[in-house]
């Protein structure tokens, strides 16, 4: 252990013995409690009649406090430090469920030694006792956030290692590059060393590939963990709930509602093939007539401005040209490619002919779909259409190999590509010691060393375990 993840298991309170209910409160069959730490077999022994002979041997026991109250009959299971979650010795009681017997027992086990967990500690001490690696202590936040079954299969690559195996790869080809160029630091007056300088710089070159391939990931990785952004754009009464409602009706079984939607703005997540879609139904891009409106309004555009899609709602020609005139007025796509979708409502109805080929090429769209959400006709075909458009810009999804998903793996990435970058014009300079380029290929391995591990700040700690929930 270094002398800085020390000092932050100080922080941490390492020698601590932590509990903490590990499932949500509330009416439930069963609760599961969490104890970790030096003091978690004593309290265990105290607390219940029953105390399994091995570790990983499950008990049905029964508990009661420091006074020998009865407090629930539950199962209890040993771990031994170091082979636990945590890496320290801890046990899990799954006890009866609801909101008495769990908080009743973990009261008895903060009374006999324990005090409560804080958010996320329990993989923080994993993480601080070398269990997992930063990047599969984000994985474990991603995967109880995962709100597709593409996100649930990357984070679950991420949580095996796959992504920590394929930098630390990266970060090792840094080093045999460090080691080709060792020779020119040791004799900086020889003109050919025993290694060919070609050698390096092919060495360099597909390094660099790599690296870049990898970063392009980042994008797909993004949109599979939050869901591409959808909107739902048009002029009042054209259909957008509607549709909005169909959409999730019509779609595979996941429907995730997020928390913090306003009258405003609703929003939902729908597991999606290829891509899992974050649907918004938007208040409508019109004139401001109160105060509170015109936020709802700001509030759509910069919606309209991130989304992936939009989908430019009008139940006839008019109503569409007036969406993709309200999506273009919301300003400039903050993504690389924003595609507009003409989707022409309420095919149900008999209405004037929409000529959805003339007004593709007339608003510079990306594709029309007709649809009804009365009778469902077209809304797979919009699915599927949204699908497409997202695999034309980004690719299809790689769900089975290791992406990068957040934004701190691309800083790292990034940051690794622009040290290579300094060796490469420091090494070429003739005027300048190899040592100086060294300096670059050191930092470019650190850059990919602090992605996994090993990490210095206490704050990237801190921000990642405020994600979690307590008893993680
Ligand atoms: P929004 O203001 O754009 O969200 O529009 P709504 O979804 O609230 O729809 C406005 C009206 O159109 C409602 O009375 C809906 O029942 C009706 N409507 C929406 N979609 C369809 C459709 O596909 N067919 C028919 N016949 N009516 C629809």
């Amino acid at each position: 252990m270094t002398a800085v993840s020390a000092s932050a298991a100080a922080l941490a309170g390492a020698g601590d013995t932590i509990v903490a209910t590990a499932t949500p409160p509330g009416r439930g069959a069963l609760s599961v409690i969490r104890v970790s730490g030096p003091r978690a077999h004593v309290i265990g022994r105290l607390l219940c009649a029953r105390w399994p002979g091995q570790p990983r041997q499950a008990a049905l026991t029964g508990v009661a406090d420091c006074r020998g109250e009865r407090l629930d009959e539950a199962v209890v299971v040993r771990y031994d430090a170091p082979a636990s979650f945590t890496g320290e010795d801890s046990f899990e009681l799954s006890t009866h469920g609801g909101f008495v017997v769990p908080t009743t027992i973990v009261a008895a086990i903060i009374e006999a030694g324990a005090r409560l967990a804080h958010a996320g500690e329990f993989t923080r001490r994993a993480l601080l006792n070398g269990k997992l690696d930063i990047l599969q202590a984000e994985a474990t936040a991603d995967l109880v956030a995962a709100g597709s079954r593409a996100a649930q299969r990357v984070a679950l690559h991420q949580l095996d290692g796959g992504l920590s195996r394929r930098i630390g790869a990266l970060r090792d080809r840094v080093l045999e590059i460090e080691a080709l160029i060792a020779y020119d630091i040791d004799f900086p007056e020889e003109d050919d060393g025993p290694v060919a300088p070609a050698r390096t710089l092919g060495a360099l070159n597909a390094l660099e590939d790599s690296l870049r391939n990898l970063l392009a990931t980042a994008r797909g990785g993004e949109l599979v963990r939050e869901g591409a952004l959808v909107v739902l754009a048009g002029e009042p009464n054209v259909g957008k709930s509607s549709l909005f409602n169909a959409l999730l009706g019509r779609s595979r079984a996941i429907v995730t509602p997020i928390p913090g939607t306003t009258r405003d703005a609703l929003e939902a997540v729908i597991d999606a093939e290829p891509w899992p879609i974050r649907l918004v139904d938007t208040a409508g891009l019109r004139s401001a007539m109160d105060l509170v409106e015109q936020m709802g309004i700001e509030m759509s555009e910069s919606y309209v401005r991130r989304a992936s899609v939009v989908l430019c709602c009008g139940e006839d020609a008019e109503s569409i040209r007036s969406a993709a005139a309200a999506v273009r007025a919301a300003g400039e796509a903050e993504t690389e490619s924003r595609a507009l979708l003409l989707v022409r409502t309420k095919s149900d109805l008999d209405g004037p002919e929409t000529d959805m080929a003339a007004l593709l090429a007339e608003l510079g769209a990306r594709s029309a779909v007709t649809v009804s959400s009365e009778t469902g006709a077209g809304i797979q075909d919009l699915l599927k259409t949204i699908g497409d458009l997202l695999s034309a810009d980004v690719g299809a999804p790689e769900l089975d190999a290791p992406v990068l998903t957040q934004t701190r793996h691309q800083v790292g990435i990034a940051t690794a590509l622009e040290e290579l970058r300094q060796f490469r014009q420091a090494w070429q300079d003739a005027s300048l010691p190899a040592t100086i380029a060294a300096v670059h290929l050191h930092s470019a391995a650190e850059a990919l060393r602090d992605l996994i591990g090993g990490v210095d700040t206490e704050d990237i700690l801190d921000e990642l375990f405020r994600r979690f929930c307590v008893g993680k």
